[in-house]
């Protein structure tokens, strides 16, 4: 690519600002709350809005209604292509045009239903998540017009806040027309509204639930407390026995691993502990990078406990308690073989050989890109042009279900994870803002990643 034509991809993405905000205001007003029915009227006139703006940039774009596992009718899902070459590379591009619901319109500061543009930030229910995405593909696109060198295909989805339930048949039963080299998903974001970033991982992760017993029948603690410990207290020192000193989970079998792609900068801990409400003095917990910590390292988390409420206690010693540990997986390890390697481990330490099972439950796939793949450099340097700057990457410490199938069902596509977030756009928040300075800068990256892929 010659600068030349950066430049003119340049300006005529400023040529176009007007129309793409235009676009992300009148697809606001359409209340695509999914929440309110994955199957309703309104959820069919966002997708033939999104369809009818596709084709305004040359897809040939069409809505079609998924169906689900079991066999009930499903979302309505945009789909659509525009082809150039057989022999170029495809690319398809992926956004979601339903959004979070508004429960509580009172604690906006402007008409969430209404485009309101406030100090460079446009505001609205899905002026990020992810009407950005389907903002920045049109832009994209239309910068690139009959320039355009690969072919793309464009999947926007009508559940994604609901789940994807029927996302998985739907994309097994439409694989010709999502089959590409490369998947570009914009409904992730940016280190800030200035700094680019691709997402490059997300944690997988997996539950059981642990049983620990020490008696047939609850005894007088006054008669019996001593030698006989109550399964809360059993179950307490289980929990305490997955960590080390420091904090580090020291379970044989469950893999940590260093961010993806190397850390170019290291996450605030005052804004961590600002952000997430920290008591002070609470120091924060595991060793290495906080990154690491909270996007590719494994965590554990109880999140169910089986005990008598304080309320109306009495002096008991408790026989048997459940807990349930939701644990958090390194991106490249398989979560069946943590959960497996957690099950032997709380099985192996029972305290004072208290009797403890574990149930399995449900596993979900971590992901992780390819940080040496070509199209990963090339969507680095788009960004790195489009913003003036260099890109940080960044982890997710949760999981966005969908891109792990994505993954599973495409093995051999690259995925890039974009996005039109930045850390104030309050996605499933109240006052959801997308910045138009780096939607700008969004569109403008895609598109000259779209170009460099087709060369
Ligand atoms: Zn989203």
């Amino acid at each position: 690519m010659t600068d030349t034509f950066s430049e003119e991809l340049r300006s005529r993405v400023d040529a176009d600002f007007d129309r793409v905000v235009d676009l992300l205001g009148r697809k606001i007003a359409l209340k695509s709350v999914s929440a309110q029915g994955i199957t309703a009227e309104h959820m069919k006139r966002s997708a033939q809005f999104v369809a009818d703006e596709l084709r305004e940039v040359g897809v040939d774009a069409k809505v079609v209604q998924s169906t689900n596992p079991d066999g009930t009718p499903g979302a309505w899902e945009v789909i659509g292509s525009k082809v150039v070459d057989p022999a170029a590379p495809t690319i398809l591009l992926y956004a979601h045009h339903d959004v979070q619901p508004v429960p509580d319109p009172a604690a906006w500061d402007t008409d969430p239903f209404v485009a309101t543009e406030v100090d460079g930030r446009l505001y609205g229910r899905g002026s990020a998540d992810d009407g950005g995405g389907i903002a920045i593909h049109s832009g994209a696109l239309k910068a690139l017009g009959d320039d355009l060198k690969v072919n793309v295909k464009v999947f926007i989805e009508g559940e994604e806040e609901m789940g994807s339930a029927s996302f998985i048949p739907f994309i097994e039963s439409h694989r010709d027309d999502f089959d590409s080299d490369v998947i570009v998903v914009a409904d992730s974001g940016n280190w800030s509204a200035e700094i680019p970033s691709l997402t490059t991982s997300l944690r997988g992760n997996t539950c059981v639930d642990v049983h620990v017993k020490v008696l047939e029948h609850p005894v007088h603690s006054g008669q019996y407390g001593g030698p006989i410990l109550d399964a809360n207290t059993l179950a307490a020192m289980l929990i305490s026995s997955l960590y080390d000193r420091d904090g580090d989970i020291t379970v044989p079998g469950i893999a940590a691993q260093e961010p993806v792609g190397g850390l170019q900068r290291d996450l605030d801990e005052r804004t961590v502990r600002a952000d997430a409400g920290v008591v002070d003095g609470f120091t924060l917990a595991g060793s290495g990078s906080l990154a690491s910590r909270l996007w590719t390292k494994p965590s554990i988390t109880v999140i169910g406990f089986d005990a008598h409420p304080v309320e109306g206690s009495f002096n008991v010693i408790s026989p048997e308690t459940t807990f349930r540990l939701s644990l958090r997986t390194a991106p490249g390890q398989r979560p069946e073989e943590a959960q497996d390697a957690l099950a032997t481990y709380l099985e192996a330490h029972a305290p004072f050989g208290a009797d403890v099972r574990v149930d399995k439950l449900e596993n979900g796939m971590g992901w992780a890109m390819d940080p040496d793949a070509v199209a990963t450099k090339d969507a680095l340097e788009a960004m790195q042009d489009a913003f003036g700057v260099e890109p940080v990457n960044k982890g997710e410490g949760g999981s966005i279900p969908f891109i792990p199938e994505l993954q599973r069902i495409f093995p051999a596509a690259q995925v890039l994870v974009t996005g039109p977030e930045d850390p104030k756009a309050n996605a499933h928040s109240p006052n959801e803002s997308i910045s138009l300075y780096g939607l700008k800068r969004n569109i403008l990256a895609e598109a000259l990643l779209l170009d460099k892929l087709g060369r």
